[in-house]
């Protein structure tokens, strides 16, 4: 039996995570589960779980938190010390599935105790980067792509050397606005937003997806975790979500991942590895599927990729000031601040305005985030 914690257990991440443990108890004993402010959904799946500890990142609903855990054992704690104690618990495995740089204090705690960590909170890894890459070598941690497509290229790399790619495609699904005018996205609410094709997620990487920022976000993702440099990533647009990521060889083989558009696909991988386990998936049916296709990236209707390579490009500080003007554009959207296609315009200004030299810790890395966050909200006020 292995021991597992999972930030963000609340979420959409969290809950494909403990679906696959709910099938498989006798394979996983869960030791931490953290929620931001979901304090009753956190309690009920602590004591389904029988979990040890239970933690919520705001803590003004730490006493709700602990009254609906009164007289369980389990014990109940708050704030992003809590998160990070939840983090450095001691499990096998850590699932980062928090939403956002909020989750990358305590994804770095988990790196830290040199076990295993699958990730899901790409917002952590864009924003720290060679940071994050760096204390993922230095306590010999083994980091897990849980995120489908960089899934998908870890398994096509194999044992592969990354010396023999000739390039590693991201496929994207386009999102719900992939046909749409510019008149039409000028015009796109959050609910339209929110519901994607494909994929049942939540609300901040629905909007990523439909902006195209989720595609550009996984770029530089992917950029950290498979180093065969920025020029061997591309992107392919592929409205069916069935081929996830490809790995071109150099002697012209291409290797895909295809399956379902379900998260608990790659979840089980990472839960799995090296080995495999049974999900309540389907056989994919191609016959039924019937056709599958592909577009290039439309970077006039959607610039966020290529606000991403950019920021990638210019290295340091400019993906955490990508990411923090990202989250908090995104934010003001869903809240009816702003327009659609604002976010976009939103993180180019923030970018443009400069970006400050490269961070050297954690520390330096939140200051950043921090800084950026303040731009961007002065920006929302410029309506
Ligand atoms: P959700 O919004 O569904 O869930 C987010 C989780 O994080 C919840 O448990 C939430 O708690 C918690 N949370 C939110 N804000 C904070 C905070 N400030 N501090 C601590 N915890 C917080 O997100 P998803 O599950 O969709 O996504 C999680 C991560 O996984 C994101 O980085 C996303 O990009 C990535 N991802 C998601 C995929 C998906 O299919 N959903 C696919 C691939 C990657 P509460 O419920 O209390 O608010």
């Amino acid at each position: 039996m292995r021991t597992i914690s999972i930030l963000g257990a609340t979420g959409s991440i969290g809950a494909s995570t403990l679906d696959l443990i709910r099938r498989n108890r006798d394979a996983w004993r869960v030791v931490a589960l953290t929620a931001n402010g979901n304090a009753a959904e956190l309690a009920r799946l602590a004591r389904e779980f029988g979990v040890e500890m239970a933690v919520v990142a705001d803590e003004t609903r730490l006493p709700e938190l602990r009254e609906a855990l009164a007289g369980s054992g389990i014990a109940a704690a708050g704030g992003v010390e809590g998160l990070c104690a939840a983090a450095a618990a001691g499990a096998d495995m850590t699932v980062a599935a928090i939403v956002g740089c909020a989750g990358l204090a305590p994804t770095m705690a988990a790196i830290e105790q040199g076990k295993t960590v699958a990730l899901a909170n790409k917002e952590a890894l864009v924003s720290a980067g060679d940071v994050m890459m760096a204390a993922v070598e230095r306590y010999g941690a083994t980091l897990l792509p849980l995120d489908s497509e960089h899934n998908a290229i870890f398994q096509c790399l194999g044992a592969n050397a990354p010396t023999d790619v000739r390039r590693i495609t991201l496929t994207a699904s386009g999102g719900p606005f992939r046909t749409w005018t510019q008149e039409q996205l000028d015009a796109a609410t959050p609910a339209q937003a929110v519901k994607h094709p494909n994929w049942d997620m939540g609300a901040k990487i629905s909007v990523d997806s439909a902006t195209m920022f989720n595609k550009g976000l996984e770029l530089i993702e992917a950029w950290h975790l498979f180093p065969v440099g920025l020029d061997r990533l591309s992107i392919v647009v592929h409205p069916q979500s069935v081929v996830h990521s490809l790995v071109e060889y150099r002697d012209g083989s291409s290797l895909a991942q295809l399956g379902p558009s379900d998260m608990r696909v790659p979840i089980a991988s990472c839960l799995a590895w090296p080995q495999r386990m049974d999900t309540p998936m389907p056989s994919l049916d191609l016959a039924a599927l019937a056709e599958l296709t592909f577009f290039a990236p439309d970077e006039v209707r959607f610039p966020a990729t290529r606000l991403a390579r950019e920021a990638a490009q210019a290295g340091g500080a400019a993906p955490a000031v990508l990411n923090a003007a990202n989250e908090i554009a995104v934010a003001a959207f869903l809240a009816g601040q702003i327009r659609f296609t604002r976010i976009a315009a939103n993180v180019e200004r923030v970018l443009a305005a400069g970006v400050p030299s490269a961070p050297s810790s954690l520390d330096d890395v939140l200051a950043i985030d921090h800084e950026a966050r303040l731009r961007a909200r002065a920006l929302l006020e410029q309506a």
